[in-house]
């Protein structure tokens, strides 16, 4: 079964919700005019948690086919845990979509695999898709053990889901030297990366999950790299940072996907 691409903006601690509304007018009236129809590749927007509702009650309004993510999520499905969002909480304000293990927080925030995992269930759980992301530092890419990093990560997150639950991840390569650089890796490393997690799904559970898994590259994507970074038949699309904070830019690379 043919996968379906997509183009997710991770807007981080950008925006607020005065200005994702205006960009969001900006964007429908970009794909407007550009005719764009929605239907070769999904887009998504991944505002701050404060944005969500205004990011949807545009794409609504604007009648957009957009999804919308949230770039964290509790492990916890509530209760007394100050200054968390659950999945449920997420899921009825519209979202599909949670971005899990971001290196940006894996730096700032304890955030282990025990608790990587947790978010992963509580996501599924909650009947979103968790968009894993892995992707080794220029240490590890320097000792050309950047696969195995990558895969291991993988691994480490996925290994207690069953096949049912695996086949709606996505995961996202992310050479974190690579991420806010305006160097992307190039188009065979990120085929290279995206291949091996999607055989390292195959062996871990079957041929069909693997089929199933998309698999995204991130890290200095913009319009003029986009082309070339989707070439390898196992990148799937991409998490994008600030080139989602422009809406021409994004919308740009909207379209060449
Ligand atoms: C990211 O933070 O997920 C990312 C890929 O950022 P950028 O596109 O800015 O490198």
């Amino acid at each position: 079964m043919a996968r379906t691409a997509l183009v997710a903006g991770n807007w981080k601690m950008n925006f607020d919700h005065f200005q994702a509304t205006y960009f969001m007018q900006k964007l429908a009236w970009l794909l407007r005019d550009a005719h764009y129809d929605f239907d070769d590749a999904e887009i998504a927007i991944m505002p701050p948690f404060t944005s969500i509702r205004s990011v949807q009650v545009l794409v609504e309004s604007e009648n957009m086919k957009i999804k919308i993510g949230a770039q964290n999520v509790s492990e916890m499905s509530g209760g007394a845990f100050t200054g968390d969002v659950s999945a449920e909480m997420l899921e009825k304000l519209g979202c599909s979509y949670t971005i899990i293990g971001h290196s940006e927080r894996r730096k700032y925030h304890p955030e282990d695999d025990v608790n990587l995992v947790d978010k992963v269930r509580a996501t599924l759980a909650a009947g979103m898709q968790p968009i894993l992301c892995v992707g080794e530092s220029f240490e590890e890419r320097r000792q050309g053990i950047e696969l195995t990093y990558a895969t291991n990560q993988v691994a480490d997150v996925t290994r207690d889901l069953s096949a049912g639950q695996a086949r709606r991840m996505l995961v996202a390569y992310e050479p974190v030297w690579a991420i806010g650089r305006g160097a992307s890796a190039t188009p065979q490393d990120a085929q290279d990366a995206a291949a091996a997690i999607r055989r390292h799904f195959a062996q871990a559970f079957d041929e069909d999950v693997a089929n199933d898994v998309r698999i995204l590259y991130g890290g200095s994507v913009k319009a003029a790299n986009a082309m070339d970074l989707m070439a390898g038949p196992d990148v799937d699309g991409f998490l994008i940072g600030g080139a989602s904070l422009d809406p021409e830019e994004f919308s740009k690379i909207a379209r060449i996907v």
